[in-house]
C-alpha cells in the first residue's frame, strides 16, 4: 500500500520529523524545512506498521459508530466488544434479536425503524439484567443503598443520581466493557455521598476504584454510542 500524506515543512522545526494521523485517517508529516524527500520517505516507511495498524483500528471504529443500517456484517457492541450481525427475515420464526455464538442474529422485515426497535429492545433487556445486579453488588460493598434503580433511554449521559438518591442508567451503557459499567455504577453510588464533582467526590471514587480514570477515558472516547 502506498502511504499518502501531506507534508508540512517548517523553518522553526529543528531536527525531528513527526507524523500525525487525524480523525479522518488523514496523515500529516511535519519536517524541518530542508529535510531531503528521501529522508522523509524513509521515516514514513519505518512507521508503516504503526500507520497501517492505526488506520485499520480507525476504520473499524468508524464502521461500528456510524449510523446503523442493520445489514449483515455490521458490528454491534455488547459488553465492550463488537460482534457482527447476520440479518434476515424468516416469517415463520420469531422476530427480534438473538445473540448466539458471538454474533447477533436479527430476524425482521427490511425496515430500518423496526430493526432499530428490536435492537433497542434487546439492549434494554440485557441492561435490565446486568446493571441493577451490579448496583446491588456495589451497594453491599460500599454500604450505599439507593432509593431505586431505573434503566432509561438517556442519550445525554450514561448514568445519573437524583437529589433523593434514585439512580438511573442509560440502557446504552450495556455496550461498554463490564469494568466500565462498574465504574459508572460506583460513580453514581458515590453521588449519594457527594452530589457534585468536587475533589472530595473524586477521592471517594478513587478509593473505591483506583483505576477509574481508564474507564472514564473509555466512556469519553465512545460518547458516540449514546447516539445509537
Ligand atoms: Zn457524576
Amino acid at each position: 500500500m502506498d502511504i499518502k500524506y501531506s507534508l508540512k515543512r517548517s523553518k522553526k522545526r529543528k531536527k525531528t520529523i513527526s507524523l500525525q494521523i487525524g480523525s479522518h485517517s488523514d496523515i500529516t508529516v511535519y519536517a524541518p524545512y530542508f529535510t531531503p524527500v528521501a529522508e522523509i520517505s524513509r521515516f514514513v516507511e519505518e512507521k508503516r506498521n504503526w500507520i497501517e495498524r492505526t488506520l485499520r483500528n480507525q476504520s473499524r471504529q468508524m464502521s461500528v459508530l456510524k449510523e446503523k443500517t442493520y445489514e449483515t456484517g455490521e458490528e454491534f457492541y455488547y459488553l465492550g466488544r463488537p460482534y457482527p450481525l447476520k440479518a434476515g427475515f424468516d416469517p415463520l420464526e420469531n422476530t427480534g434479536v438473538l445473540f448466539r455464538l458471538d454474533r447477533f442474529m436479527l430476524n425482521c422485515p427490511d425496515n430500518g425503524e423496526m430493526k432499530k426497535y428490536y435492537f433497542t429492545l434487546w439492549y434494554q433487556k440485557k441492561a435490565k439484567e446486568h446493571i441493577p445486579a451490579r448496583v446491588a453488588h456495589f451497594s453491599r460493598e460500599l454500604n450505599l443503598w439507593p432509593r431505586g434503580v431505573r434503566i432509561t433511554s438517556a442519550r445525554s449521559r450514561w448514568g445519573s443520581c437524583s437529589q433523593d438518591n434514585s439512580l438511573a442508567f442509560s440502557f446504552r451503557l450495556i455496550m461498554a466493557p463490564p469494568q466500565v459499567i462498574d465504574y459508572v455504577v460506583v460513580h453514581e453510588l458515590m453521588h449519594m455521598r457527594q452530589k457534585n464533582h468536587s475533589s472530595k467526590f473524586w477521592r471517594l471514587v478513587i478509593e473505591a476504584m483506583p483505576d477509574f480514570t481508564e474507564h472514564r477515558r473509555w466512556l469519553r472516547k465512545h460518547q458516540e454510542m449514546l447516539k445509537f
